[in-house]
């Protein structure tokens, strides 16, 4: 039997506040949203400007997006934040490509032991995807343009790497910092390429690295393939970024380079994942500044930390945490917790994925757009009380959630009522709002910086669509994450702009756009 814990009024009183206050905290107002965005531009133009903002907006030297009609097969090796790929991927020229990739995990000892051990275990597992190829297919790569290394047979690779690297070239740059819970020994300030050429190397694998590519950058490079033009690669994963198309006369910290005389436009890798490092403009909570605290990168990555997959679950087990703890009594599970509640990052962010998949899922077929607070029932809210007012359907909904708690947070059944199980969903889209809602002030502020919106709206709606190519696990699996972003990035660049602004999955753009990286590069000669 579920507990249906009833309240009394004098407690009732104290929990509303306890829940109002955490709510308060967590939501941003329009105004609020405003501020963000300007905040951005602000520090868009200071990155421009400068070296060493927090800022980064790196130059990378890609001065031109694919229009759909090139060919060629490369490899590419993508180190993301969850994940190593190696793939080979042949670009057919019909805005369209074909990808066959091989995972490959990296263990926490190789995020955070020496880097040469890192760049060897990369090069590994290329010559582990070539041999299982060249077995499979004969010669596994080849490509259409004349290549002009000295070994005909030296296979040309784009490399995606997706931290924070000062480029100086497509095929060279120094790594800034680690991000996403890497902190390999030994690689900051040094050239990345070379780490990785020199592992291949060392194995006498003949391989080349070619080209370097931040994953913003694959995806807006793959997607401008697809589909014909694309303004903005943004990555809503285990951490997010974005990668725009800027005038060059903009970058003015290229100052008179030939880079820079030349002319067009380059496309700028901002690293918006560490806006607010200076912690003067998001209102940040007890349970932000706690992760922040124990976190692998205190004081970095700010934005991220309150956006991306690898943070969204921590935050919420630091409210869940607090509301167990809560006093005079406990607001959840009876004053119980359990061993992944007790852990560090024990609450993965596909948990609380899951609990909203369950609550929006059970409303119908497809999971409806999150409604405005203002028509919201009451189970909705954090002070739904009342199990004997739901409704069967809302009863299932919730049980279903109850179910999920008890499995992956280990709870025992007994101390989970189904006014738990509210209450964590609650706490999951607080959490998640807010990451949507900021994300669309990061989009926002590129629309503005390019000229294709105003803040605050009154941009005439754009003859073309603004082409936004977006990759990751939150903004693919996180349910309405889209849906909440576009509320908020309508409210900031009006609707003209904002029905204009196509969103869309660049499928696999972290390798499609490496190879599309090499391909520039063989042109280049570099
Ligand atoms: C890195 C970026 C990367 C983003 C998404 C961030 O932590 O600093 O370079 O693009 O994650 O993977
Ligand atoms: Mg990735």
């Amino acid at each position: 039997m579920i507990r249906t814990a009833a309240l009394n009024g004098a407690t009732h009183d104290a929990e509303r506040k306890i829940l109002d206050d955490i709510e308060h905290q967590f939501q941003l107002g329009q105004d609020a949203l405003i501020k963000i965005t300007e905040q951005f531009l602000e520090d868009f133009r200071l990155g421009l400007g400068d070296y060493n903002h927090p800022m980064a907006m790196i130059p990378t030297f890609v001065t031109g997006v694919p229009d759909g009609t090139e060919t060629g097969t490369f490899l590419a090796l993508d180190l993301g934040g969850t994940n190593l790929r190696v793939c080979e991927v042949t670009l057919l020229g019909n805005h369209d490509f074909r990808l066959r990739q091989q995972k490959y995990k990296v263990s926490e000892a190789l995020k955070t032991g020496e880097a040469t051990v890192l760049f060897d275990y990369l090069a590994d597992s290329v010559d582990a995807f070539l041999t299982e190829f060249s077995s499979a297919t004969g010669s596994p790569v080849s490509t259409s343009v004349a290549n002009p290394f000295d070994s005909p047979t030296e296979v040309p690779l784009g490399l995606t790497f997706s931290f924070p690297v000062e480029q100086t070239a497509l095929n060279e740059g120094k790594i800034l910092t680690w991000t996403k819970g890497f902190a390999a020994k030994n690689a900051i300030g040094n050239d990345v390429v070379r780490l990785l050429q020199d592992a291949f190397d060392r194995k006498h694998l003949h391989v080349r690295c070619v080209a370097l590519v931040n994953d913003t950058v694959g995806t807006l490079l793959s997607r401008a393939y697809t589909a014909g033009s694309c303004l903005l690669g943004g990555i809503f994963g285990t951490g997010t970024n974005g990668a725009f198309v800027e005038q060059v006369s903009n970058i003015t910290k290229l100052g008179n380079s030939p880079a820079r005389t030349k002319g067009g436009v380059m496309i700028v890798n901002t690293e918006w994942g560490a806006f607010n490092n200076t912690r003067t403009t998001l209102p940040t909570t007890p349970y932000d500044n706690k992760l922040d605290r124990e976190s692998i990168n205190p004081r970095k990555q700010a934005f991220e930390k309150f956006i991306s997959g690898m943070y969204l679950g921590e935050i919420t087990r630091n409210i869940l945490l607090s509301l167990i703890d809560a006093s005079p009594r406990p607001l959840l599970f009876d004053g119980s917790s359990s061993a992944p509640l007790n852990t560090h990052y024990g609450l993965d962010t596909a948990i609380i994925s899951e609990v909203e998949y369950a609550w929006e899922s059970g409303r119908g077929d497809e999971v409806a757009p999150q409604k405005s607070s203002g028509s919201k029932p009451n189970w909705q809210s954090a002070h739904f009380t009342d199990v004997d007012a739901l409704s069967p359907q809302d009863i299932a909904r919730l049980e279903r959630i109850r179910d999920i708690l008890i499995q992956r947070l280990q709870l025992a059944p007994e101390n989970v009522t189904l006014r738990d199980a509210a209450i964590v969903r609650w706490a999951a889209s607080l959490v998640a709002n807010r990451a949507a809602r900021l994300s669309a002030t990061a989009i926002a502020a590129v629309l503005v910086q390019t000229s294709h919106a105003k803040l605050g709206g009154g941009t005439p709606e754009p003859k073309e669509n603004i082409v936004v190519g977006v990759d990751g696990s939150l903004i693919q699996h996180y349910p309405n994450f889209q849906t909440r972003l576009r509320a908020s990035l309508q409210s900031l660049v009006g609707e003209a702009v904002e029905k204009r602004v196509e969103i869309d999955l660049a499928k696999d753009g972290s390798g499609a756009g490496a190879a599309l990286c090499a391909l520039q590069a063989i042109k280049q000669g570099l």
